[in-house]
């Protein structure tokens, strides 16, 4: 390091080294120092400024407001202590990317801190505002567990051996609860932690952490693949229960589970559930999560090396694909994904170097689930959505906050505008808009086109005047008036949310309809209309069971999904063949999966698990 760098300290942060210098300018100008030293440690390195340079948060303020043009509306500042950065979230970020006046390395130097632009989505989310101040109201702390998981990740290996073992804690032959363990002769690693929603006993609703006696503080890291609850329910219980250790997700998957996770609390202490965390819990996750772009390669232990890579299925979803023991063995779990372009995201990325042992979804892995094309998933959509319309009846539309709704909303306004579909008002109400908020925060992990559209055009591809956002239940009556109406609502697979008021009050009039978009996991109430029944029980705004008729029309359109059809899924591993040893098949039904296991050992002739909750599997 030359002199003039000033540099002040060297410390670990997680997985990163962090340079301090008193000359921030220095090294930004001579870029090449950093490459060089990154070459020669082989590990990420980072340059934060020294705290003695940081001007006091609201002098940095006014510093930086002054130098920032007006026309890049800045809508708000976040200072994060534990890093020295400070985030300007901006309604044209652009302007500040691009514009050759204004010149980011002077601003470090004359405010002290770190400056990073983001855009900031026209509707203010409160997900990445609970984030901010977890991470404000927590700084010490977290400067202290940044250096502590340091510490532990270049601790020097001890056992010279390589043994790795697949533990399945949950998720396997059915779907819900996916967790997986992974240990190596250095480590212990968690796989996503979720829950499996509609299952009331405890034994098989949670991750069998029980089973493998695992103790919370021999740990070394969680990795999420993405933010839906049965892949990141029970994590907070993991802190709950004394878990120090680092979380591993993209920038979308925080501020997504913060939104499900904080949700799943205030329902379950609305509905007098039993209550398995607080907000207090799903704070300390956001505390220890180290967030991760797509792409970079990541030391999480002494011995494992973490890729996370665009999966395809949700905002921020990531293939993991694991290097263990300086390539001995590498694992890759697919989490949720699709091999299949949408409006939405990217086709899932396929092209790793190695890959011995894939642990891959197969939520649609039964031979019958071939999709649709997607013009004719379309016409299929608008032809039972106008049949409803046409009779004068309402739709609704169950969804997922995350995902779907958004891609439908896509495709509602779409053929809208066009007039193929007949013209109707379109209601939305639960987390929706919050969860579209946070799509607009992140446009770098959306689709190609749509990315353009927000960061270039500064557009808002998800705001169409055929849109009524219902933001409280007294607001209903509107959309439950009078005439043809299209009315998207949470949750998904109708277990509790809003759609249950609209389903209670709409679904017993023939001249109805409801349109099932996602997958419906077999227990819920979702899966039950689906298949057919009458007459169902709900439990209505006062928590009162009632018995309803089902006489409305029931369709279920397929291919709007975010997971790989059958064929998908086939031609995945086909991209993969030469380089597997081994596959194993998880998330999905029991019958699904054996099917899915059988045509991979048969036509590509690699050996293909599809072991149970509670098994373990040698891999190396
Ligand atoms: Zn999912």
């Amino acid at each position: 390091m030359p002199k003039e760098a000033e540099i002040t300290r060297v410390e670990y942060e997680g997985p990163r080294i962090a340079l301090y210098t008193r000359k921030p300018k220095f090294l930004q100008q001579n870029s090449y120092i950093i490459s060089d030293i990154v070459n020669n440690v082989k590990k990420r390195v980072v340059v934060r400024t020294e705290k003695t340079i940081r001007k006091p948060e609201e002098e940095a303020k006014s510093i930086i407001d002054n130098a920032v043009p007006s026309e890049a509306d800045v809508k708000r500042m976040f200072f994060d202590h534990a890093l020295g950065e400070v985030v300007i979230e901006a309604l044209s970020p652009k302007i500040l990317t691009g514009d050759k006046d204004f010149n980011i390395i002077d601003l470090t130097e004359k405010s002290g801190w770190k400056i990073r632009v983001r855009k900031t989505p026209s509707i203010p989310s409160s997900s990445i505002q609970n984030i901010y101040y977890a991470l404000q109201s927590g700084a010490e702390d977290r400067q202290k567990f940044l250096r502590n998981i340091g510490e532990e990740i270049f601790r020097p290996r001890i056992i010279p051996k390589n043994d790795i073992t697949i533990y399945s804690l949950g998720g396997f032959k059915q779907v819900g609860r996916s967790c997986i363990l992974i240990t190596t002769s250095e480590s212990k690693i968690l796989l996503d932690c979720g829950i499996h929603q509609g299952v009331k006993e405890t034994w098989n609703a949670y991750p069998r952490l029980d089973w493998v006696d695992l103790d919370l503080n021999q740990l070394d890291a969680v990795i999420i693949s993405h933010a839906h609850l049965d892949h990141t329910g029970f994590l907070p219980m993991l802190y709950k229960y004394g878990y120090k250790g680092p979380t591993y997700c993209s920038d979308p998957t925080l501020a997504l589970m913060t939104l499900l996770q904080n949700d799943f609390v205030k329902v379950a202490s609305k509905e007098g559930r039993n209550i398995l965390y607080d907000l207090g819990d799903v704070r300390e996750v956001i505390r220890h999560t180290i967030t991760l772009p797509y792409g970079l390669v990541t030391d999480v232990s002494p011995d494992t090396k973490l890729v996370m890579n665009n999966a395809g299925h949700i905002l921020g979803s990531a293939t993991l694909h694991l290097h263990i023991g300086e390539g001995v063995h590498n694992i890759v779990y697919t989490g949720d994904f699709k091999y299949g372009r949408t409006l939405l995201l990217d086709s899932a990325v396929w092209n790793y170097p190695r890959v011995e042992t894939l642990i891959m979804e197969s939520t649609y892995g039964a031979k019958e689930d071939i999709m649709p094309s997607r013009i004719q998933v379309e016409e299929n959509f608008v032809n039972t959505i106008n049949n409803i319309i046409k009779e004068d009846g309402k739709v609704v539309i169950p969804v997922p906050a995350v995902g779907r709704s958004q891609e439908m909303m896509f495709v509602l306004d779409k053929y809208m505008r066009e007039k193929k579909m007949v013209e109707a008002p379109i209601f939305i109400e639960g987390m929706i808009s919050e969860a579209t908020a946070i799509h607009i925060a992140y446009p770098e992990y959306l689709a190609k086109d749509l990315r353009m559209k927000i960061l270039v055009d500064d557009e808002n591809p998800f705001l169409s005047e055929y849109f009524t956002i219902i933001d409280h239940p007294n607001n209903r009556e509107e959309a439950l008036q009078q005439g043809p109406a299209i009315i998207m609502a949470t949750s998904g697979m109708l277990e509790g949310g809003p759609v249950i008021d609209y389903f209670s009050k709409l679904a017993s009039s023939e001249k109805n309809g409801i349109i099932f978009v996602s997958y419906q996991i077999p227990g819920t109430l979702g899966r039950r209309v689906l298949d057919g029944s009458k007459q169902v029980s709900i439990l209505d705004d006062r928590g009162k069971i009632k018995i309803m008729d089902v006489n409305c029309g029931v369709s279920r359109i397929e291919g709007f999904s975010g997971h790989s059809d059958y064929n998908q899924l086939m031609r995945y591993v086909g991209k993969l063949r030469s380089k597997l040893k081994n596959v194993i098949i998880n998330h999905g039904e029991r019958r699904k999966i054996e099917n899915m296991a059988n045509m991979i050992s048969r036509i590509y002739r690699i050996p293909t698990q599809q072991p149970s909750v509670q098994e373990a599997i040698k891999v190396h």
